[in-house]
Formats: structure tokens, sequence, C-alpha cells
């Protein structure tokens, strides 16, 4: 089939939380084909990144054959090489992000197959969720059974309180064997982590994440094995398999998160998975309980964990995807429905 339209859509999002998310959260991309089939997908950046995908990326795409899932590897080495000078990491890679995910679901509404099944043969039949955010009674009444709660270090003595007492609270929840983590979104530093891994070391926390800025590599390599048996984790703010190649060289990190609608689509969560394989490093996607993540899982040897993140109990949220698979019993997994098997809410485009 021949590409016949691209366009990006920066929705009108209601509930999103004030920061850089207010003007450069999650896009819309829709791509059409001379068959009739319309694919969707999702990536970051933004209006930042409409006008990338709108102004530039839509006319490298416009009348390309694909048919296959090596036509769409093509496409987005083609995105990617003439993106390079303003691309290669954040903004740009989000944008061929929406793309690469919309040409996956094109294709597989195409040939009427969920996109698990063009990704591979399917090995997980349901994956573990586990819920992030604070509002940790809630996620263990909603059956979870694994949770991450955030963590920032404000320079004072009683952020290591604060730390313990959240840890206490979830592993008194979720019980001794519960998966727990710690989300740091940049904030601790070397010393602090050091620290944090001697005062939590009672609550057996299974990884920090993002415990330093993803620059510092060389930190994080030095924090590996440095507090207890708990993971130095991150990955979510770098792109492509270049980017993974310089986690690896480095050794930064026990367990990679690339998120599957920011680093480059499931074309470059696949090629991340084989730098993974290559460096024996466990692949976890960041929100890979959105569809976008979770086909890639059940299909590819990310391991056996889908984020979620359910919020506060009763506060509104945006829902731009209708159809994404519940939590059950704390497990989920992808319809049979081809595509990613979710629709857009026409409402907020
Ligand atoms: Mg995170």
């Amino acid at each position: 089939m021949k590409i016949t339209d691209v366009k990006a859509v920066y929705p009108n999002y209601q509930h999103v939380p004030a920061s850089w998310r207010t003007h450069f959260w999650q896009i819309v991309v829709r791509v059409e084909s001379d068959n009739g089939v319309t694919g969707f997908g999702y990536g970051g950046g933004g209006v930042a990144a409409v006008e990338v995908v709108n102004r530039h990326l839509r006319e490298l795409l416009m009348g390309r054959e694909v048919n296959s899932v090596s036509d769409i590897a093509d496409a987005w080495d083609v995105l990617y090489s003439e993106s390079l000078p303003y691309g290669r990491k954040g903004i740009g890679v989000m944008a061929l992000s929406g793309i690469d995910l919309a040409l996956w679901d094109l294709l597989g509404k195409a040939e009427s197959k969920p996109v698990y099944q063009l990704v591979g043969q399917r090995s997980k039949d349901r994956v573990k969720a586990y819920a992030t955010g604070m509002d940790s009674e809630w996620y263990r009444e909603l059956g979870f059974t694994a949770h991450k709660f955030a963590h920032r270090w404000a320079g004072q003595e009683s952020d290591y309180d604060s730390a313990i007492s959240h840890a206490s609270l979830a592993r008194d929840l979720f019980g001794p064997d519960a998966l727990v983590m710690i989300d740091t979104y940049m904030s601790w530093t070397s010393d602090v982590t050091i620290e944090m891994g001697k005062r939590l070391a009672e609550y057996n926390i299974h990884w920090f994440e993002d415990v330093l800025t993803p620059d510092d590599l060389a930190g994080q390599a030095a924090l590996r094995g440095e507090v207890g048996s708990t993971l130095i984790a991150g990955g979510e703010h770098e792109s492509t398999h270049y980017g993974f190649q310089e986690i690896a060289r480095a050794d930064a990190l026990d367990l990679w998160q690339p998120d599957i609608t920011w680093c480059g689509g499931i074309t470059a969560g696949l090629r991340i998975l084989d730098v993974a394989r290559d460096a024996q490093i466990p692949v976890a996607p960041h929100r890979g309980g959105e569809v976008w993540g979770l086909h890639l899982i059940v299909s590819s040897d990310c391991i056996d964990l889908a984020e979620q993140n359910p919020g506060r109990r009763d506060a509104p949220r945006d829902e731009l995807w209708i159809g994404q698979p519940p939590v059950v019993d704390g497990y989920m997994g992808p319809s049979d429905a081809p595509g990613f098997g979710v629709q857009v809410n026409e409402a907020m485009l």
C-alpha cells in the first residue's frame, strides 16, 4: 500500500501536569494509505513534534510503499537520516516515534493482525503490571501486585525520612515479596543514592530509577553494585539504539527503560533489544502498560513487567485512547484486535 497522507495533531489535553508536558506532551499521528486503511501512532514532543511531522517528515513519506515490517524499518532509516541535523534525540525522535507506531498500526490493520504478531512470536500470555504513582493504597485496591512511587530529593535531611516512610507503607501494603521501586526523576546525587541504599536496605527496593541525569553515565555506572541488590535503572530519556549503545559502552545501568513513544517507536525498540541482548541487560519499557509498549513486551525478550500510571483516586484524566487493555488481578495483555487495538478519542483532536 502507498502512503497518501500523514498528519500530526496535538490533542487538547485538560489534565496534563504543569511542566514541560504542558507544551510538549504526547502527539497523535495519523497515516492514510491508498487501500483506505488508516494507522494511528502516539509520539512525544507536543507542538514542536507536530511541526516536525507536518512540515518535514510528512513529505518524505508521501507516496512511499509500506507492505512489510522491513519496509517500516527502511522508512525509519530515511526519516532518521533526513532529520539528523536537528534530530537523533529528544523532540526529533519523539516525532519519528509517532510515525513509526502509526506505520505498525497501519500494517497490522492492513493484514488484520495485532501488532504483537508482526513483532514476532508471542511468548507472554499476560504481563505483570506495576502501578506508578503516589496513591499506593488505591493501587493495591485495583489489584496491582507491584508498585513504584516517586521521590524527589529537595536537599534536606528529612528527604531520607520521606523515602523511608513511603517505602515502609508500600512494603506493608504490597507484602514482603512484591516488587517495590522508586523513581527519583533525576533528583538524587551519587552520595544520596548510596545513603538511600543503606537506609532503605530493609525494604528491599527492586530498583532506583533515574537517580542522576541521563548525561552522567559514568556516575550511574559507578553506582551499580553500590546499593545492595537494588538495580540502577533508567533510559526513558534516551533515544534509539545509538543512544543505548552509549549506555552499554559505559556499563551505566542494570535495567533499561526505553519509552516506545519517545525512543523511535517499535522499530527502535527492537534494535535497542538487540543491543541489550549483547550487553545482557534486561529491558522494561517506560509506560510499557500502554499498548505501544505492551505489544512489544509480549512478543520480545523484554522482561515480564508493564508500567501503568493510574494517577490518583477520583482525579480526572484525559482518555485519549479508547480500548486500552485493563489490569486484571495485577496482570494485563494486548487484545487480538488488528493494529494496536485502540481507537483515538476524536473529541480531543
Ligand atoms: Mg521514570
